[in-house]
């Protein structure tokens, strides 16, 4: 007896579908800068930051979002401002949803799956998840949790089982109750954080060894981990609610066309991401509140997040990106995308003393040559 959860919560609140939209800068990495120009976005408060208008140096474009994360935060910030919070509702019937969006070498790997000594928001939350299940079967005896995971990857338009590495496209539906469902994908139960690890690492590993292989995959797929948690009633009635929680490692939103994938004719990589594309549509109309359709529909992962993005699921996008001038245009439209307001500011951005080398174009040709040429 599935029961659906309705958009009011418990205290009649109507709330709101807007997607809360994160920015986090990464700290500046001085051999992404090779003509030592040092960085070129800083942030100024705990929701805003500036980055140089190339357009006319004189000027800063300020930008304000939901929150901003500079450098210096840590992952466990992270995930207490943007995630923890949603976690509860999870153990509810209710759906969430957290990406990581920026252009490739921003920290969206980073700050979704991180490393042993820093994790980031999956293992984290998934941790959290765990944790609250435990509590909750403590404190009351009325209630048991059952947590289950799947792992996909979108690659050009094609869902794949992470979990099944040899399954084909697999398609997606909806059932009577507006639920999204994907037949045939793995679901494994799981009985603590050790046994999602156990899942969890080798498929991951799986998707990090293609990806060298198939031409930087990775930067060009979305990898979605579901964490289902499924809560039934022990005496009658029997409820049951089940609440999804989306994990996302999307694709690069860096441009294709400008960064070169030689391969690709122009008119085919507008088509390489239609899912990220849309997706920025998806968001843009809930944010604007408008009251026209929502593109859900117009690529795979939107269609796959339709009942976990908006609506009464609980989404954070954490935008990420980075601070070195060649990521500039790709910063700049990853802003434009997350930004709440922007506006011009008139004050030269002010270079900050990097660990430049003295004359950039030589350290480059000496690099180029084949010499050790990294910046002193
Ligand atoms: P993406 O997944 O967006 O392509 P990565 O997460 O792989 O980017 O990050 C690129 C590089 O920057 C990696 O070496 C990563 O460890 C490093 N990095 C990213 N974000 C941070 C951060 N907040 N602190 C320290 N290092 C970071
Ligand atoms: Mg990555």
């Amino acid at each position: 007896m599935a029961q659906r959860v309705a958009v009011n919560d418990a205290a009649g609140v109507k709330r709101t579908s807007r997607v809360r939209v994160a920015v986090r800068l990464r700290p500046y990495i001085g051999k992404e800068d090779e003509k030592g120009e040092g960085p070129c976005v800083r942030g100024l408060g705990p929701q805003t930051l500036e980055i140089i208008n190339w357009r006319n140096a004189t000027e800063t474009l300020q930008y304000q979002f939901d929150v901003f994360h500079g450098e210096q935060t840590t992952q466990q910030e992270v995930f207490l401002s943007s995630v923890k919070p949603i976690t509860p509702h999870i153990l509810n019937g209710q759906n969430a949803s957290v990406f990581a969006y920026g252009p490739t070498g921003a920290g969206k790997t980073h700050t979704m799956l991180g490393s042993q000594e820093h994790p980031g928001v999956i293992p984290r939350a998934v941790r959290e998840v765990f944790q609250l299940v435990r509590i909750q079967e403590r404190d009351q005896d009325e209630w048991q949790f059952s947590v289950g995971m799947s792992y996909l990857e979108i690659y050009n338009e094609k869902v794949l089982d992470l979990l099944s590495p040899s399954s084909q496209d697999l398609p997606i539906r909806e059932d009577k109750d507006k639920n999204i469902v994907i037949p045939g994908l793995t679901h494994t139960p799981l009985s603590s954080f050790s046994d999602f690890d156990a899942h969890f690492v080798p498929a991951s590993l799986n998707r990090t060894t293609a990806s060298t292989k198939l031409n930087q995959r990775s930067s060009r797929s979305h990898a979605i981990l579901l964490i289902k948690v499924v809560k039934s009633q022990r005496i009658p009635p029997h409820r049951q609610q089940t609440g999804k929680l989306y994990l996302v490692d999307l694709a690069g939103s860096e441009d294709n066309r400008r960064t070169g994938n030689q391969g690709i004719r122009l008119k085919e990589s507008g088509a390489i991401n239609l899912s990220l594309f849309t997706l920025s549509k998806v968001v843009d109309s809930l944010n604007a509140g408008a009251a026209g359709r929502v593109p859900y529909r117009d690529s795979k992962l939107t269609r796959l997040l339709q009942d976990s993005l908006g609506g009464s699921a609980h989404s954070v996008m954490i935008t990420n990106i980075a601070p070195e001038y060649k990521f500039y245009f790709d910063t700049f439209t990853a802003l434009n995308f997350a930004a709440k307001s922007k506006h011009i500011v008139n004050r030269p951005f002010v270079r900050e003393t990097v660990m430049a080398p003295v004359n950039g174009k030589r350290a480059r040709e000496e690099q180029e040559a084949g010499g050790s040429g990294e910046p002193q």
